[in-house]
């Protein structure tokens, strides 16, 4: 029987071991499958913590609903049943600028209204579609920042698009990649000329497939709706793990992945245990995998290390609904870096998902750190907690002593797909065609949304399955 290994049990190796069993089962084929994970609970970035009534996420607080990956990995594990939409509340966003917290807009009309951006920064983004913005730079690995500069004006970079490269990758927009990290948005430039256009085009589609009676996404918003379970999603990483059985070994860290004498891979773990393997899938951060494979391939495990990470802190405030002024209906907000404040941004988890705090109760969940601010991972609890109120206090006026506080941190918490990520991953899969058997996963290559992470765990157990 072939043996694989996969190595790192967050969401992307439970799931490639989740979907390799499954579709190993279907094909016919017998496999024996083992996870090992370092750590003594798997689940990787996704935990859910309950404390004091409230459920604090450690990492992510769900996933969209507008990609297939999560919700048909939900299905199949048999797990639909409980999952918990975020309400109508989710839907609005909001920007904290120049002292108040501005909705986002969802349309031509609000956003004419919208004081977050200047009528100058208005008029240079109605300039969006006409001939007078330049084309994309051909053969040029563009940064998000000159993208944004170049089509929608230094305005828009610094109030939309920064603070949505902060709120999804914890990211420095003057450094990450258009093309690596939004690779849709590069596509919609190159196929309708630009995004406004685009939109438009997009939508009369939406309008001639409706009339057509075809089916149409259903999603909320282009975004989708955020969907967890009631217990947080670590309901989820738990199922797969329960599923899995005692194919999951946790507490076992692997040291080195080497070449093997009569099979091909022999995995060594810092414990001195060692196992065989036909196949290994590496679904760790690519700073553990560069490790792991250094003796095995020095050029591969070089790659891995250029994939820098940025690391954040979040913190969990809670507070009795009274204590809060101002209105808490809306999904949270994001703070451009040029407001000078200490957080990232505030999400309202308690007014997204019911229960995540106790009757009468708010949760607040702020975050710090990320790639522009990689100091504030060496302040102490104390120093964090003063930030995060000070921030609190400024952006919606909450002078109030939470009654409850969680502080959780991530070092190396998420990849930054910098300029060169799209060659590096061409170096990386031209390098991998020497070492048949030998396969990387995670969310350190192609998307690091829960969605991303399925799906990439989906091309890892394929891949797998079709080199046996
Ligand atoms: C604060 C935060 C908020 C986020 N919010 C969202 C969100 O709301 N929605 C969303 O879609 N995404 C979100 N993300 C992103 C998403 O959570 C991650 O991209 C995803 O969970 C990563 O999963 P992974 O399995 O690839 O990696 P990880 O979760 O990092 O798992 C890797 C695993 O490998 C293990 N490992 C490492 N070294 C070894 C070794 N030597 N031997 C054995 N095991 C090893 C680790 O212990 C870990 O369990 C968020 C991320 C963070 C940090």
């Amino acid at each position: 029987m072939k043996k694989t290994i996969i190595i790192g049990g967050g969401i992307s190796g439970l799931a490639t071991a989740w979907l390799l069993r499954s579709k190993a089962q279907a094909a016919g084929n017998e496999l024996e499958i083992t996870l090992l994970e370092k750590e003594q609970h798997p689940g990787g970035k996704i935990r859910s913590i309950k404390a004091e009534g409230y459920t604090c996420e450690w990492g992510p607080n769900g996933f969209l609903d507008s990609k297939p990956q999560t919700l048909d990995l939900c299905r199949a594990i048999g797990v639909e049943s409980n999952l918990l939409r975020s309400n109508d509340n989710a839907r609005k966003r909001f920007i904290y600028s120049g002292g108040e917290l501005h909705q986002l807009p969802d349309g031509a009309p609000g956003f004419l209204r919208s004081r977050l951006i200047s009528w100058p920064g208005k008029l240079r983004l109605a300039m969006e579609p006409t001939p007078f913005i330049a084309s994309a730079p051909v053969g040029v690995d563009e940064t998000l920042a000159d993208f944004g500069r170049r089509r929608l004006g230094a305005e828009a970079l610094d109030k939309l698009i920064a603070p949505m490269v902060s709120g999804i990758f914890a990211g420095n927009p003057e450094t990450m990649s258009l093309v690596s990290c939004f690779p849709r948005i590069a596509e919609l430039e190159s196929e309708y000329g630009g995004l406004i256009r685009a939109m438009i085009m997009l939508a009369k589609k939406k309008k001639r497939d409706q009339a057509a009676g075809k089916v149409v996404s259903s999603a909320a918003g282009p975004g989708g709706v955020l969907t967890s379970f009631r217990e947080g999603i670590q309901y989820l990483a738990d199922a797969m793990a329960v599923s899995l059985g005692d194919i999951v070994r946790p507490g076992v860290a692997v040291a080195a992945v080497e070449k093997g004498t009569d099979i091909p891979y022999r995995v060594k773990c810092s414990d001195g245990a060692e196992y065989v393997a036909d196949q290994v899938i590496v679904a760790s951060p690519a700073f553990a995998a560069a490790e792991m494979i250094a003796g095995l391939d020095g050029g591969i495990a070089g790659i891995l290390q250029q994939i820098p990470y940025a690391s954040m802190t979040v913190i969990c405030f809670g507070y009795s609904r009274g204590q809060i002024k101002r209105s808490l209906d809306g999904f949270g907000y994001l703070i451009p870096k040029k407001e000078g404040c200490n957080t990232l941004g505030t999400l309202w988890d308690s007014s997204m998902f019911e229960d995540r705090a106790p009757e009468g109760k708010v949760l607040l969940r702020s975050m710090m750190g990320g790639a522009c601010f990689p100091e504030y991972v060496t302040l102490s609890d104390d120093e964090v907690v003063a930030r995060v109120r000070k921030d609190l206090a400024l952006t919606m006026g909450i002078d109030a002593q939470p009654e409850f506080v969680r502080v959780f941190r991530h070092p190396q918490a998420i990849p930054q797909y910098t300029v060169g990520h799209g060659a590096r991953l061409q170096a990386l899969d031209d390098a991998l065609k020497k070492h048949p058997g030998l396969i990387l996963t995670g969310n350190s290559y192609r998307g690091i949304g829960l969605n991303d992470c399925v799906a990439a765990a989906e091309r890892a157990a394929d891949e797998a399955l079709s080199q046996i």
